[in-house]
């Protein structure tokens, strides 16, 4: 399943990343793939931000704002039948 395309914000510290695998372990979307023992962004736009990979991460390589984001305000404004926008706070 994919979600509004560039709009979640799952960042991923790639010096951080100690290759452990938790991340691509826990997310119930393949977001992550394990490439030469680091953790790499494979499918961002199925990231649902969940939040479950930052909350595992042992070398808190991985930030995603669970819950909120762009997406939020974006469906938000869908709902209301105004303009889509990210007017709701979370990129400040
Ligand atoms: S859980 Fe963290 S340290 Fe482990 S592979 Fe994923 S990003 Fe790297
Ligand atoms: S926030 Fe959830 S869906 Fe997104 S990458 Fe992390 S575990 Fe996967």
């Amino acid at each position: 399943m994919k979600y509004l395309r560039n709009v979640a914000t799952l960042k991923l510290d790639a010096e951080r990343c100690i290759g452990c695998g938790v991340c691509s372990t826990v997310c119930p979307h393949a977001v992550f793939d394990i490439i030469g023992k680091k953790a790499r962004i494979v499918d961002k736009d199925s990231c649902m931000e969940c939040g479950a990979c930052a909350r595992n991460c042992p070398a808190c390589a991985i930030t995603v704002k669970s819950g909120v984001g762009c997406a939020a305000g974006i469906i938000a404004g869908m709902l209301r039948g105004t303009e889509p926008a990210c007017d709701e706070g979370c990129c400040g």
